[in-house]
């Protein structure tokens, strides 16, 4: 088999192989690797077990860097870590509507899908070149915790996470600052997620900071982390369709990273008919499939914290694919979107997105509605994330689009980590699994800083002495 190649969406960036893909996060011209090929989908049946599953579907791609014997290894430890054997079940609502429970990880959010895994990637990949590296992330919320508890007590890599201050959950942040490793270290920045975003955009496009302490992603911006996401769509569509037929799939999206794993199993081979982008009151992606333009507003706080983003950066993947993998149209577009905060997007390309998807929004009144309304009607408790994509689920199911074939709501965070929405919706606060359940009592560490890019390059740079 040859080995595949990944090249970035800017066009400007050398071409690379899956390890050092995944080493590099960021490509050197500012864009994301892509593969140049989908290989197409092994037989997957419907009672094949997760592991397995996820070991045939991921080995075309990380062929030449990990055989097929590691890649089961890893698989294997990963998802020993998750609290129900099938890893990430699926829950009948009825009416053709069904729940897949991405919150079976050690943090509780779906996150913990592709971090386990790529956690142990990356540690395998630098052990065998001997290299250190510092793992620098950005994070809504959720991706912080997952990346620290993949990440926490490895000796070849320090982890740095950038959280915007007073804007995530307690939960989260306490699953971010209480673990006590000394490679962890927490960064409280006075700004908002974009801005976290923003810092770890630039430090990657500062080359001498990049190269003096090894900058390494574990954002969804990391093909690695989109790849093992692709896994659950699969089983997923084969548990609800024995037959093979197609489902749609109704996504909580914040990044574009779920949701475009999703379109990428679609590539592969998988039955998809349509995947809904769910958004919150923070609605870039549900204007775009109206008016065809990208418009960034100010992030406003919402009861779904993790999809409190405007610029969601996994989104220039699909807009690669969308132009014919043009990068320099691609580049430039983001650039009149970065300068002028509005950028139109092609006809032809919108044409080619709307094949495949459709947009919904929830407000925060409309999420507390929804978190009631499926408590009430199938005796689940879902979080605020679930809550928008449930919602627009339901919306698709009311639409002219709909055909007729089952949904799955992708369920991405346990209840228990939002009890202040889940309190407002059900008039009870959820517990916290055992695992967790002195989350409050433990000791926290972070440091709050401004939001400017050399105090962040300091902090980076004063770790390689320690
Ligand atoms: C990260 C996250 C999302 C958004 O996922 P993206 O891949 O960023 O679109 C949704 N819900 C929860 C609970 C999350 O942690």
């Amino acid at each position: 088999m040859n080995h595949p190649v990944y090249v970035s969406t800017r066009g400007q960036a050398e071409q690379l192989g899956f390890g050092d893909a995944l080493l590099t996060g960021l490509a050197t011209d500012g864009g994301l690797y892509c593969p140049v090929e989908f290989p197409p989908l092994p037989d997957i049946s419907a009672d094949l077990d997760y592991r397995d599953a996820a070991t045939a579907i991921m080995a075309p791609f990380v062929a030449g860097t990990f055989d097929e014997a590691e890649l089961e290894t890893m698989v294997g430890l990963a998802y020993d870590s998750f609290r129900d054997p099938a890893v990430c079940p699926l829950i009948d609502l009825g009416g053709g509507h069904h729940l897949l429970d991405l919150s079976k990880g050690p943090t509780l959010a779906f996150k913990d899908v592709a971090l386990q895994l790529v956690g142990r990637m990356l540690d395998a990949e630098l052990g065998r070149r001997g290299r250190r590296a510092t793992i620098l992330g950005a994070t809504s919320g959720d991706t912080g915790s997952a990346a620290i508890e993949a990440l926490a007590g490895l000796d070849a890599v320090d982890v740095v996470i950038l959280h915007p201050a007073g804007r995530v959950s307690d939960v989260q942040r306490r699953q971010m600052t209480t673990v006590e490793a000394s490679n962890v270290h927490n960064l409280a920045v006075n700004g908002t997620f974009d801005d976290c975003q923003d810092l770890v955009k630039a430090a990657f496009n500062d080359r001498d900071l990049r190269d003096a302490v090894s900058l390494g992603a574990v954002n969804s911006i990391n093909w690695a982390r989109v790849m093992a996401q692709i896994v659950y769509y699969v089983t997923s569509a084969r548990a609800a369709r024995p037959d093979g037929g197609p489902v749609s799939f109704s996504v909580p999206t914040g990044n574009f990273g779920n949701v475009l794993a999703g379109w990428y199993a679609k590539q592969m081979g998988l039955a998809v008919n349509t995947l809904i982008v769910a958004s919150n009151r923070n609605d870039v992606l549900a204007r775009f499939f109206q008016r065809r333009a990208l418009e960034i507003h100010q992030v406003e706080p919402s009861l779904s914290p993790s999809m409190d983003i405007q610029v969601s950066s996994n989104f220039e993947r699909l807009l690669w694919e969308a132009s014919g993998r043009n990068g320099a149209r691609v580049a430039d577009l983001l650039g009149l979107l970065r300068a002028s905060s509005r950028a139109e997007v092609p006809a032809d390309w919108c044409d080619r997105i709307d094949e495949a998807f459709v947009g919904y929004r929830l407000g925060d009144d409309e999420t507390l509605q929804e978190m009631k309304r499926t408590f009430a009607e199938s005796g689940v408790v879902i979080d605020p994330h679930t809550a928008v994509g449930v919602g627009s689920a339901r919306r698709f199911m009311e639409s002219d689009r709909f055909d007729g074939e089952p949904v799955i709501t992708l369920a991405t965070a346990d209840p228990a980590k939002f009890p202040d929405a889940v309190e407002a919706a059900l008039g009870e606060r959820p517990d916290l699994p055992d695992h967790l359940a002195d989350l409050f009592d433990r000791p926290e560490s972070f440091d709050v800083i401004d939001n400017d890019l050399a105090v962040v390059a300091d902090r980076l740079r004063a770790l390689q002495h320690t």
